[in-house]
């Protein structure tokens, strides 16, 4: 039975909703948590999880075939493409218990499966008929695929993240994937490596367009060495299916060609899940980027807070985590609002190379007018990255111009997100490259590449007059 009002009705359970009554349930607050379709949301159901667990036997695989780099003979792995899906599955299962009604429940959370609905700003109706009251709400409802308007795409059978970890129960012979954002580069190298001839559409010139110019490169390239077609600056423009063969017609400059396959993966970006929550009875604003926030995450509605992908600006699982703190603590004291900043915020795309990043761009450096330096350190020079057989990648940092303050890296390479989060705190904390050239860096690690980047600051605080005045130091104690 729902409690008569309740501090906070949390609607959705993925990771925004989970940590939202989670630590409101912890600081003793009574909470409600409405999930319409599977506790976790998508970064476990159909997300981060399954999708990393892909990405680790797809890994593996890439390594076995490239074991002649390190001196193993020439191999093919072998491997059942269902074994594969079923491993995923069963990794995706052991961290579901801690998304589970079972375990929120013994957190003194009241969840409820179903799905909600704003009757009024201050009461959601759950679809089995219950009613919730509270003194404040948070919406938490996420994302999914978006879908675009292609002529014919409608009519033929494809996949979204929500079907291809689950429904893709035999191997198909070829793949299309809709989108070159993480998401399609990160399964469009897991579908080529589990033996699925691929081809990669995307309509913006570059892949990973929200990330660094060469780091987008360098994922196309090795893509294309694992033998993906990859197609930038082009559109699909028509979907037809026959005989269990989809025909997809692209448009490249204006010429137009067509590509089969027999199976189409669209990830080409995401949609608010903001339909049928009844934001209208309930005064909240939103758009087609989802439900308008302010900085302390406060909708249009001074007691109804949002959080996770359905705030925005980013569409990650720790931006989500983040966001809900937030909103925990905006709740709980309202007249002290703390204000999100996404001044530091990383993302990682897992890719081989995988990509890492915070901060601006170069790009956006550029664009913006931010005065600026590049130090850039290439993996090729990286001992571990030798002995590794793994030297694609580099670490690049942007400095404030003639300053030691670091304003953004990008990583490319093998653990590249774990390399990335040094400068990051660094960043965040003030600390500067000369710091952390200062910092003895065990060796051969990925991290001792901060070392390096550092180092090539250092080396340019050797002015003309500096290094004068060493030469005649030297020359001194040589008399
Ligand atoms: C393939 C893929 C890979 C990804 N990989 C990564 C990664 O590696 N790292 C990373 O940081 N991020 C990744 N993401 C993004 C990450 O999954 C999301 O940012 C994260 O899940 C957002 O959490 P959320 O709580 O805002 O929304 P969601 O996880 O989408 O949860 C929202 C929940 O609300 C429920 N809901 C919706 N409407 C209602 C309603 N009316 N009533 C009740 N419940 C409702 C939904 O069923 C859903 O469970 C990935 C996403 C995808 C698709």
């Amino acid at each position: 039975m729902p409690e008569a009002t309740y501090n906070v009705v949390v609607i959705g359970a993925g990771t925004a909703g989970l940590v939202t009554a989670a630590g409101t349930a912890g600081l003793g607050g009574r909470v409600a948590l409405v999930e319409a379709k599977k506790m976790g949301g998508d970064c476990l159901n159909f997300g981060c999880v399954p999708s990393k667990a892909l990405i680790s036997s797809a890994k593996l695989l890439d390594r076995i075939r490239r074991g002649r780099e390190v001196g193993l003979s020439e191999m093919e792995p072998s491997f059942r493409f269902e074994e594969v899906f079923r491993s995923m599955r069963e990794r995706r299962a052991r961290i579901e218990p801690n998304d589970s009604k079972e375990r929120f429940e013994g957190l003194g959370v009241d969840v409820f499966l179903g799905r909600a609905k704003f009757l009024s700003p201050h009461e959601v109706e759950i679809d089995d008929g219950t009613r919730l009251r509270a003194r404040n709400f948070v919406i938490a409802t996420g994302t999914r695929a978006l879908v675009p308007p292609v002529p014919g795409l409608d009519r033929v059978p494809y996949y979204t993240n929500e079907t291809f970890f689950d429904e893709l129960d035999r191997k198909p012979e070829s793949i299309l994937v809709l989108g070159g954002g993480p998401i399609g580069c990160e399964l469009a190298q897991v579908a080529g490596r589990l033996g699925i001839e691929v081809k990669l559409v995307e309509l913006l010139p570059r892949l990973l367009p929200r990330d660094d110019v060469e780091a987008g490169e360098a994922v196309r390239k090795r893509l294309a060495r694992e033998g993906i077609d990859v197609a930038t600056g082009t559109k699909a423009v028509g979907f037809e299916h026959a005989s269990g063969r989809t025909t997809v017609t692209v448009e490249t400059d204006g010429a137009k060609r067509n590509l089969t396959t027999e199976a189409v993966l669209v990830a080409a970006g995401r949609t608010p899940n903001v339909e049928s929550l009844g934001l209208e009875a309930a005064g909240v604003k939103f758009d087609r980027r989802g439900v308008k926030v302010d900085d302390t995450l406060t909708t249009s509605q001074a007691h109804i807070l949002a959080c996770g992908d359905i705030a925005g600006p980013y569409a990650f699982t720790h931006a989500a985590d983040y966001q809900a703190r937030i909103v925990v603590r905006n709740i709980l004291l309202p007249w002290f609002k703390a204000r999100a900043s996404y001044r530091w915020m990383p993302w990682v795309t897992y890719t081989d190379p995988e990509v890492a990043h915070f901060g601006p761009t170069e790009e956006e450096a550029r664009a913006k007018n931010v005065a600026h330096d590049v130090f850039r350190y290439d993996w090729e020079e990286l001992d571990r990255a030798v002995t590794d057989s793994e030297t694609e990648g580099f670490i690049k940092v942007l400095t404030a111009r003639g300053k030691d303050r670091i304003l953004g890296a990008t990583v490319v390479g093998v653990h590249a997100g774990e390399v990335m989060h040094e400068v990051l705190v660094a960043a965040k904390h003030g600390i500067g490259l000369s710091k952390l050239s200062g910092t003895v860096h065990a060796y051969p690690t990925y991290s001792s590449s901060v070392q390096r980047v550092a180092d090539s600051f250092q080396k340019t605080r050797l002015t003309p007059r500096v290094a004068g005045l060493f030469r005649w130091l030297y020359r001194r104690r040589r008399s």
